[in-house]
């Protein structure tokens, strides 16, 4: 049994909401029945936009390329199933503006056409060919990142990397595709994991999963020593899965103010993406559908499906069974990290983690009053920020403040948010106050 336990290295800060895991842990993961129509959207990534190949009135294969990669951080897009693209539309994207999108329409026979072979020997195979192939299967962060994996596989030649990490914390409350796909895709994600090692030409393999997965360390320590991988127990304290939180707990490694994983060695890479990478190279299958935990109190049977990119969150939630009554708000990804939906048009993209529905009741624990100054915001902070100074420098619009006391180095994991007793937006204000000094770099 390869398993070992690192509580002694823990991140300051953090918190420890109610998990509400076990409304979906125990829920094998099924397979979403096909829909008669998917739209796809087409920007499912961090970088430049894919370009699409087809137009209205082709007919697709399942796995077919639908638009290809727009450059370097790009990722090419596939068609979720056979059929016909009957549109080339726009549909309102998670974040509310309307996306590009490409509609397709089945035609039943769910035909499957691979645009690449698979590759049978990986282990024979030259590294870049391999990271050539994660390029080629439109693969991204699955945790919700979205950055194209190929690109975080290509580090600069100065940047020596000696460590790969899989991010199997899933430290989002409610969220358990991960724990699922781990205990029913075991050999899949160790196997993903060690090409991912050997793209990235490392022995140091280590897959971080919290304490409160007991069942998935036993199941992945049982096969891990035949992969030469090492599986962490680490301690159950969000935001362990945060990127640099996790570094710290696996390495003791810790990443520089502005600093990447790779300045201090690390790669790191989600569950899901590792499952994504064997399917690309041994089974020669693109990413167009993914796990998805659908779950919250409203919803009549929370689970874990196997959804096609395309899918609607209203199909979503109608295979769950419906909602019990009207929910508070619908979230796309889990309740520290998500983004609230107002739109159930919007489609599953390659990062959708997690459809979450919150009651009324849970949700007016958000409305906002004016800062008390107790400082249980700063105590939560793992990145040892001041979130309330940070808050109210981006509400007065000074982002001159908000950049001198570091609100770029923010992880945006809404620790603060969720102890602050007068529930004030702070990471809205985080984002804002980013986007606004990344906006003003630029110019520069
Ligand atoms: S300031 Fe940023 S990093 Fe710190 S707790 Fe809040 S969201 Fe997390
Ligand atoms: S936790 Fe909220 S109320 Fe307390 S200091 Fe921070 S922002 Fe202000």
């Amino acid at each position: 049994m390869s398993h070992g336990k690192f509580d002694h290295i823990m991140f300051k800060g953090g918190v420890h909401p109610p998990e509400g895991k076990e409304l979906s842990n125990k829920c094998e993961i099924k397979e979403a029945p096909l829909l008669d129509k998917y739209t796809v959207i087409l920007q499912q990534h961090i970088g430049a936009p894919p370009k699409p190949i087809v137009v209205k009135g082709d007919e697709v294969k399942k796995g077919q390329l639908l638009a290809e990669s727009g450059g370097f951080v790009s990722a090419p897009i596939h068609s979720p199933t056979s059929g016909t693209v009957s549109a080339m539309t726009e549909i309102p994207g998670p974040m509310g503006a309307k996306m590009a999108a490409i509609e397709i329409t089945a035609d039943g026979k769910d035909d499957f056409e691979s645009p690449f072979p698979p590759i049978e020997d990986w282990k024979a195979i030259d590294p870049d060919e391999l990271k050539k192939r994660v390029a080629e299967a439109g693969i991204v962060g699955m945790g919700g990142a979205a950055f194209p994996t190929a690109v975080k596989l290509s580090p600069p030649a100065d940047k020596k990397i000696d460590c790969l990490i899989i991010n199997a914390a899933e430290c989002e409350p409610f969220l358990t595709a991960d724990h699922r796909t781990m205990l029913e895709r075991t050999d899949a994600v160790l196997e993903g994991t060690a090409i991912l090692a050997k793209i990235l030409g490392v022995d140091k393999i280590v897959v971080g999963v919290e304490g409160n997965k007991p069942d998935a360390i036993e199941t992945m320590s049982a096969k891990a020593g035949q992969y030469d991988i090492k599986v962490l127990e680490m301690r159950v304290r969000y935001p362990q899965g945060a990127e640099k939180q996790l570094i710290y707990a696996v390495s003791g490694r810790k990443v520089p103010t502005g600093g990447l994983p790779m300045d201090v060695g690390c790669v790191v890479q989600n569950v899901g993406t590792a499952v994504a990478v064997q399917e690309a190279v041994v089974e020669g299958k693109p990413l167009f559908e993914r796990v998805t935990t659908v779950t919250g109190e409203p919803v009549v049977n929370p689970g874990n499906w196997k959804f096609r990119i395309g899918t609607p969150l209203s199909k979503v939630l109608e295979l769950a069974g419906g909602i019990k009554h009207q929910p508070g708000k619908v979230i796309l990804g889990g309740p520290m990290m998500g983004f609230a939906q107002k739109n159930l048009d919007v489609t599953i993209m390659k990062n959708a983690s997690g459809v979450l529905l919150l009651s009324k009741e849970e949700i007016t624990q958000f409305e906002s009053d004016p800062c008390i100054r107790c400082g249980k915001c700063v105590d939560a902070c793992p990145m040892n920020l001041l979130p309330g100074t940070l808050s109210a420098a981006a509400e007065n619009e000074r982002f001159d403040i908000a950049e001198d006391y570091r609100v770029m180095d923010c992880i945006e994991c809404g620790s603060c948010s969720y102890v602050c007793p007068a529930h004030r937006p702070l990471v809205q204000h985080f984002k804002r106050s980013k986007a606004e000094i990344t906006a003003k770099r630029r110019k520069q």
